[in-house]
C-alpha cells in the first residue's frame, strides 16, 4: 500500500518512508490510496488480533511486515472492553486502561514500537520533541520509555495541567526529560516546530516528532472500534453506532476509518467541547479554525483540528461529509451537569471528556433514539479528580498505573520561551 498527501503534492510514498516523515513534505497528512477491505466482521480472539487484521494491507510492503504481529502484541497488550450501560442500548468503550490511563496509549505505543524497529541499529539516538497539554506527553513518554536508541524531551505549559497530568509527565527518568515551559500550549508548540525545522540542530542532534498526524498515531486506533463491532455484531446481529470525544479528530478517523475498511460500525457521532470549530462546519459553515479555547475537556481543547484534512480527504465533497458524521458542542456547565448525573443515571464515573459523549447519547436517548450506541471513554476519571471527585462527592480510586506513576518522584526544569534555550539544552 503506498500513502499519498491530503494536498496532492507528494508522490505515492511507502509506508515505512511516510512513517518516519510524520508530516508530507507538501503540508498535508499522509492518507493511504484507498482504504481496503478487511473481514472485519468475523470476531478475532484478541485485541491484538484484529490490530493485525487492520494494519496488515498498509503494511503489506513494509520492512515491517514480518514484525507486525509482534508490534500488534506489544501495542495492544490490554483491553478496550465494550461494557453495556444501564440503558437499553447503551454502551461504553473503555480506552483507558493502558499505561497512562486514556486512549493515545495504544497507537503511542504501535508508533515506538515501529520507529524502534526501522531504525538502523548504528544509528545516533534520536530525540523526540514533543509539545504536549497533558495527555499526548505522557503517552510518547511511556512508549518511549527505556527504549534503546531513543529520548524524549516534552514540552508543556507550566502550571496549565492538572497536578497529577503534570506528575505523569515528570515521573519518567531514563532517556526522558521533562521542560515546564512558562508560556501557553501555543508557546510550546511554536518552540517544537522552530527545532525540528532547525536543520543545523538536526544535523547534529537527530530529532523526530510523535504528534497526532502522524500515520502511526492514526491508523492502529481502528483496531478498538473494529474489535468491539465485531463483537456487538456477531451478540446481537446489530451494528454498533459511536459517540467519540473529539479534539484534533485523530480518534474520531480512526473510527471512520474501521467502517470504510468494514467493521460493522454504523453512525458516527462527535462530542465536541467550546472549541466548536468542527460543530460550525459540519453544520453547514465555511470551514473556519478559531483560536483555543481552554475548557474543562482539555485534551480536547482544538480550534483547528487538523485531522479534518483526513476527513474531507475521505468524502467526496463537503455536503458527503455533513451527510455522514453529526456533531454537537457542550459546554463546561453541561460537562459538569453530566459527570455529576453519571453514576446514578449510566452507573459510571466519568471524565470530563467521556461526559461530552454521554451527555449526547442523552440527548439521542431523549430524542427517541432506540438504536445501540456506544460512548468512547477516551481517559479514566481519576486522572481529572480535581474536577471530577467534587461532583460525584468521593474519591476515586487510581488505576494502578498511575498509582506506580505516581509513587515514582517528580523530575522536572523550568524552560523559558526562547528557542536559543531549548537549541542549547537539545545539544548538551
Ligand atoms: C486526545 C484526547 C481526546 C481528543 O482526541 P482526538 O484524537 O484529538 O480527537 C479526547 N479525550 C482525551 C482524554 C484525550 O487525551
Amino acid at each position: 500500500m503506498k500513502f499519498v498527501s491530503t494536498r496532492g503534492g507528494v508522490p505515492p510514498t511507502a509506508f515505512d518512508a511516510a512513517l518516519v516523515a510524520g508530516l508530507a513534505p507538501d503540508g498535508g497528512l499522509y492518507v493511504p490510496v484507498d482504504l481496503p477491505q478487511v473481514d472485519l466482521v468475523t470476531p478475532r480472539a484478541t485485541l491484538a488480533d484484529t490490530a493485525h487484521a487492520v494494519l496488515a494491507p498498509y503494511l503489506a510492503d513494509s520492512a515491517l511486515r514480518a514484525q507486525l504481529p509482534a508490534l500488534c502484541d506489544e501495542a495492544f497488550a490490554f483491553d478496550a472492553p465494550l461494557r453495556p450501560l444501564r440503558g437499553a442500548g447503551d454502551h461504553v468503550l473503555e480506552l483507558f486502561h493502558g499505561p497512562t490511563a486514556a486512549f493515545k496509549d495504544y497507537a503511542a505505543r504501535f508508533l515506538a514500537g515501529a520507529l524502534g524497529a526501522l531504525r538502523a541499529p548504528d544509528a545516533p539516538d534520536t530525540t523526540i520533541l514533543v509539545a504536549t497539554s497533558g495527555d499526548t506527553g505522557a503517552a510518547v513518554a511511556a512508549a518511549f520509555h527505556r527504549r534503546p536508541g531513543f529520548r524524549v524531551v516534552i514540552l508543556y505549559p507550566d502550571g496549565k495541567v492538572s497536578p497529577l497530568q503534570a506528575h505523569g509527565l515528570e515521573c519518567w527518568g531514563d532517556n526522558v526529560r521533562a521542560f515546564r515551559v512558562t508560556g501557553t500550549f501555543d508557546d510550546c508548540q511554536r518552540l517544537a516546530k522552530q527545532a525540528l525545522s532547525d536543520a543545523s540542530l538536526r544535523a547534529a542532534r537527530p530529532l523526530g516528532s510523535a504528534n497526532s498526524i502522524s500515520l502511526g498515531r492514526l491508523l492502529p486506533q481502528a483496531a478498538y472500534y473494529a474489535h468491539a463491532a465485531a463483537r456487538h455484531h456477531a451478540a446481537t446481529g446489530r451494528r454498533l453506532n459511536v459517540i467519540v470525544p473529539t479534539g484534533n479528530l485523530g480518534n474520531a478517523c480512526a473510527a471512520l476509518v474501521a467502517r470504510r475498511m468494514g467493521a460493522p460500525l454504523g453512525d458516527l457521532h462527535l462530542a465536541c467541547n467550546a472549541n466548536d470549530t468542527l460543530t460550525r462546519f459540519l453544520a453547514g459553515a465555511d470551514y473556519a479554525p478559531q483560536a483555543t479555547r481552554a475548557t474543562l475537556a482539555n485534551a480536547m481543547d482544538v480550534g483547528a483540528p487538523s485531522n479534518i484534512e483526513r476527513l474531507r480527504h475521505w468524502f467526496d465533497d463537503d455536503a458527503a461529509l455533513r451527510a455522514a458524521v453529526q456533531a454537537t458542542t457542550i459546554d463546561d456547565a453541561t460537562i459538569r451537569d453530566t459527570i455529576a448525573a453519571a453514576p446514578v443515571r449510566h452507573g459510571i464515573v466519568a471524565c470530563p471528556h467521556t461526559a461530552t459523549a454521554l451527555h449526547v447519547l442523552d440527548t439521542r436517548r431523549a430524542a427517541g433514539d432506540t438504536d445501540d450506541w456506544a460512548i468512547v471513554a477516551t481517559a479514566h476519571a481519576a486522572k481529572f479528580e480535581s474536577i471530577v471527585e467534587p461532583l460525584v462527592g468521593h474519591a476515586i480510586p487510581l488505576p494502578d498505573a498511575l498509582a506506580a506513576c505516581l509513587a515514582r518522584p517528580a523530575e522536572s526544569e523550568r524552560l523559558p520561551v526562547d528557542d536559543a534555550v531549548l537549541r542549547a539544552r537539545l545539544l548538551a
